[in-house]
């Protein structure tokens, strides 16, 4: 650990499995005290927290629906009672329920558009109303190569995610004066539990899409989100980082 995070307050959504499990033990690795939530996968937080004994207090990993308005603003009013602000957020957690359009349910349309991109605004308003006080933050969003390229099945999805960056470069704009900046990062295929249901077939297929030819791992993306959450990034605000291996 060399402690470039020593004492922030660091808040990430969907911290328990895949990426942001990465982002929250990279952050852990630099000193940062990490305030993670996780949509309900009580099996998946338990092992989180188990591995993370020898960091003592400072993960603190919740159950809170981002979609759920009530109880982001529960989850934030905690935090300001406990940290006064924080310093960064990272809105990463997201779903996918792919279907071709013609198929696709209204359920699944406003369950995807509300995780990922509802989510990301409520947790995004609460973090810049602490932020403003302290006249310093970072936000960065997870979003996804389906927002500019588009992929079969994922209408919702990619709109969502579209969503997300034309929120990133509206909000970078309406906080650069106070020094807090707002980014994206763009995985490519990164081997989590979110790529289950991909056959063999699509595997393969999918990895030849890559000029790398392979899948990317989430703490390639820890790395780049932490960069975008350095003092060393002070200067990149509305801005798209891709980790994708080159698609
Ligand atoms: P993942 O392995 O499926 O993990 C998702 C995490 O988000 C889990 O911690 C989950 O909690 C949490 N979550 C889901 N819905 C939530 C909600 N309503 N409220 C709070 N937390 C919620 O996903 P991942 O692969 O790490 O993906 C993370 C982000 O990267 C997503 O935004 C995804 O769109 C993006 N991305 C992923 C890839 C990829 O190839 N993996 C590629 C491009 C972009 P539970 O465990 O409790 O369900």
């Amino acid at each position: 650990m060399n402690g470039s995070f020593n004492g922030q307050k660091v808040v990430i959504s969907g911290a328990s499995r895949g990426i942001g499990r990465a982002i929250a033990r990279s952050f852990l690795k630099q000193g940062a005290t990490v305030i993670g939530v996780y949509a309900g996968n009580e099996v998946a937080a338990e092992k989180m927290r188990l591995e993370c004994q020898d960091v003592g207090d400072r993960l603190r990993l919740s159950r809170c629906d981002i979609s759920d308005p009530a109880q982001v603003a529960e989850l934030f009013q905690a935090i300001e009672e406990e940290f006064s602000s924080i310093d960064v957020l990272v809105n990463n957690a997201g779903i996918r329920r792919d279907k071709l359009m013609a198929l696709m349910d209204i359920e699944d349309w406003q369950q995807v558009i509300n995780v990922n991109l509802t989510g990301t605004f409520l947790m995004a308003k609460h973090a810049v109303l602490l932020m403003l006080k302290q006249k310093y933050g970072r936000i960065i969003n997870i979003t996804s190569p389906a927002a500019s390229l588009g992929f079969q099945g994922q209408t919702n999805y990619s709109a969502s995610k579209a969503g997300q960056m034309g929120l990133t470069r509206s909000l970078a704009k309406e906080t650069a004066r106070k020094k807090i900046t707002v980014n994206c990062v763009a995985p490519g295929f990164i081997d989590t539990d979110f790529l289950d249901g991909l056959d063999e077939n699509q595997v393969v297929e999918y990895k030849k899409m890559v000029p790398m030819r392979r899948f990317g791992r989430a703490e390639e993306v820890a790395a780049a989100v932490l960069f975008l959450a350095s003092a060393d990034a002070a200067y990149i605000t509305g801005s798209l980082l891709n980790v994708n291996g080159g698609l």
